[in-house]
């Protein structure tokens, strides 16, 4: 048996020491409040034994780490066809980067950079009939819990200073890639990303994706090829320029966010979920990353 709680423990101590914990994202001012002394983790494992130290119980904003759960949303609905849109292949840049998307003719190169993950915002606001409710509801259930919800002002905060995604639905629009007008898909895509849950929450929300597709109330929500494949996105793109990075750290499937939250998962075993506010120059969590990699190590168990 491994010393799960002994090991959480230990990296939280380790963490709550470090000096150089990165740097709070600025560009979306409501997230730039958030205070960088925070540190928390939790792990589930395959028999729903629950761990967790430091600040695992406090909401934070899960940003980009909702682009897996709406892709999840999506490829439910309408399967296969969503590959006509979007590509599977690392994108070697930024989150929110722009070139790649005007030189490949509007087809984003994954769905977990920005512009694919607006093609997926699209998709869901095609096909559910209240999209933000009938989202929020989706991850609701997955995590069996309907405390989760929007944070309104991180929504509106991104709505002001989001030019880039503006950018990137706009360059989308222009090559026949958005179905629905600009202005609709981001407002989706912003409370999307400005959807709260604190790591608890979030190990569940991910358990499935560790569960062959059946989350913590057994209840199947993808098939076994889907998960593999979003598996598989997440461990080649996950991290956008640090995918290889954390595979190299790590050696896990994950996906991070700009409020400072990781999830990452080992198939069939747990789902391990941070938070440290604090970026790298990569836009992940420092700490969280260092935390992740420590658990890896320690517990000698990876994908590889
Ligand atoms: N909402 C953020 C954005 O679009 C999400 C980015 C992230 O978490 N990496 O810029």
């Amino acid at each position: 048996m491994i010393n799960y709680q002994g090991i959480l423990n230990s990296i939280s101590a380790d963490c709550s020491l470090s000096k150089d914990r990165g740097k709070v994202a600025t560009y979306i001012p409501e997230l730039a409040k958030t205070d960088s002394s925070k540190f928390g983790i939790h792990l589930v494992d395959s028999n729903k034994n629950n761990f967790q130290a430091g600040d695992s119980e406090t909401v934070f904003s899960i940003q980009s780490i909702s682009k897996v759960l709406s892709l999840a949303q999506a490829m439910g609905l309408i399967g296969e066809t969503l590959w006509t849109r979007l590509d599977v292949e690392p994108s070697g840049d930024p989150f929110n980067h722009l070139s790649l998307l005007e030189l490949e003719n509007g087809i984003p190169r994954n769905p977990l950079i920005n512009a694919g993950a607006i093609v997926i915002a699209d998709i869901l606001v095609s096909n559910l009939k209240n999209p933000k409710s009938d989202f929020l509801q989706f991850v609701r259930n997955l995590a069996g819990d309907d405390d989760i919800d929007f944070n309104r002002e991180v929504a509106a905060s991104e709505k002001r200073t989001g030019f880039r995604n503006y950018a990137a639905a706009n360059l989308l629009k222009s090559y026949g890639n958005l179905k629905n007008d600009v202005e609709t898909v981001l407002d989706f895509y912003f409370h999307q990303c400005a959807i709260e849950m604190n790591c608890s929450q979030l190990t569940k929300a991910f358990y499935l994706f560790m569960n062959r597709g059946k989350c913590q109330k057994d209840k199947t929500y993808l098939t076994l090829r889907q998960v593999k494949r979003i598996n598989a996105l997440m461990l080649t793109c996950g991290f956008y320029d640090e995918a290889g990075e954390f595979a190299f750290e790590v050696g896990l499937p994950g996906k991070s966010g700009v409020g400072g939250g990781i999830v990452a998962l080992l198939p069939e075993k747990f789902c391990v979920a941070t938070w440290s506010p604090g970026l790298n120059t990569k836009g992940n969590s420092k700490l969280g990353m260092e935390a992740l990699e420590q658990l890896t190590t320690a517990t000698a168990q990876s994908i590889f």
